[in-house]
């Protein structure tokens, strides 16, 4: 049995007139995220994780941000095609932990939401999707509300 772990990290701009998609549900937010697909920063995080346990490069690897064919793309489909890249090398997906910095909306009341989104893209159950969110105590970039940013481990295995 193989054992992979890895690790992902990305960041996102909020900007006014966007929908805020974050782990794969749709927030009540007067800015969302911009970027070529949703810019669901946490899916990305996610993403860059499992990739990373297989050692298969990044998401801007297999889905660049200059490519028309995912310009405004959903990152659940994003998502989707990151576990079946990883399943083609026989890995399945153990469990994952993320955490996304912001100071606002507080998402304690939807976390619950994301991991009932994600679990069925990731081929587990909800109780493999752990999302935590903090914030950075009014420091920095998303402190100061001028982005989201996302940091994501993922666990892969192969029987
Ligand atoms: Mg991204």
């Amino acid at each position: 049995m193989s054992i992979r772990i890895g690790f992902g990290f990305d960041v996102h701009r909020l900007v006014e007139g966007r929908p805020l998609w974050l782990g794969g549900i749709l927030i009540d937010s007067p800015k969302g995220l911009l970027g070529h697909s949703d810019a669901d920063v946490l899916i990305h995080a996610l993403c860059d994780a499992l990739l990373g346990a297989a050692s298969m490069r990044d998401i801007g690897y297999h889905f660049p941000d200059t490519s028309p064919e995912f310009l405004g793309i959903s990152s659940k489909e994003l998502l989707r095609r990151t576990v079946s890249l990883i399943s083609e090398k026989g890995y399945r997906v153990s469990n994952v932990d993320a955490t996304l910095c912001l100071e606002e909306p507080k998402l304690s009341p939807r976390i619950a939401e994301m991991q009932a989104v994600l679990a069925p893209l990731l081929r587990v159950s909800p109780s493999d999707v752990s999302v935590k969110a903090t914030t950075t105590e009014r420091l920095g970039y998303t402190g100061r509300g001028e982005g989201i940013a996302a940091y994501a481990v993922a666990l892969i295995v192969k029987d």
